[in-house]
């Protein structure tokens, strides 16, 4: 812009998965650099912001949604989900059964929220194998490969929030995987 304007974009994304699955530390991780072993599980919604300078005049304000306190139903209600463009689904390595859930919060996410396009086009949704720093080998990547093709995910990182492992470069996946679309 000739003005030097720059015009920001809101992006709001969800992060859901199990209770201490690891979103809040993810999220932490992704916006403040940091890594706490305690997050107090407030109750409700949190949201965290972080700015993604796309180009010269475009800035994306990405605004992730962390859930507490209600992780155990396997499902939010339509508010929660409203507008927004993009999912992270947190299991935890460490963790074998919270991978089951994945399904049932993608089908969740899938029901109650639709990209604003005619097609309805579901959101584009990634799958975070956390805690990847507790674990040795215990993953199979031809299974999550397929995990993830069954369940029209686009993608899966194995993530440690603790380490700081794969956190941004998943995160910057998912918007990148979003703008495309738009
Ligand atoms: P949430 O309930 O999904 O928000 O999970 P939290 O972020 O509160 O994390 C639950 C527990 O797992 C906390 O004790 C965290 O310190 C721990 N945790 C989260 N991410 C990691 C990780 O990548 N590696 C390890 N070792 N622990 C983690
Ligand atoms: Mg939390």
């Amino acid at each position: 812009e000739q003005d030097g304007k720059v015009v920001e974009y809101l992006l709001k994304v969800l992060v859901v998965g199990d209770l201490g699955v690891g979103k809040t530390s993810i999220i932490q991780r992704y916006v403040n650099g940091l890594f706490d072993r305690e997050y107090k599980a407030t109750i409700g919604v949190d949201f965290a912001y972080k700015l993604i300078p796309i180009s010269k005049d475009k800035v994306v304000r990405l605004q992730l949604w962390d859930i507490a306190g209600q992780e155990r139903y396997g499902n939010m209600t339509r508010v929660y989900y409203r507008e927004a463009f993009g999912a992270m689904i947190v299991f935890d390595l460490s963790r074998p059964n919270t991978l089951d859930s994945v399904r049932k919060w993608k089908a969740d996410i899938d029901a109650k929220v639709r990209l604003p396009d005619a097609k309805q086009t579901p959101i584009p949704v990634i799958l975070l194998a956390n805690k990847c720093d507790m674990v040795k080998n215990s993953i199979n990547p031809a299974q999550l490969d397929a995990f993830c093709k069954e369940n029209s995910i686009v993608k899966w990182f194995e993530t440690s929030a603790k380490e700081n492992i794969n956190v941004e470069e998943s995160c910057t996946h998912l918007v990148k995987t979003i703008l495309e679309i738009e």
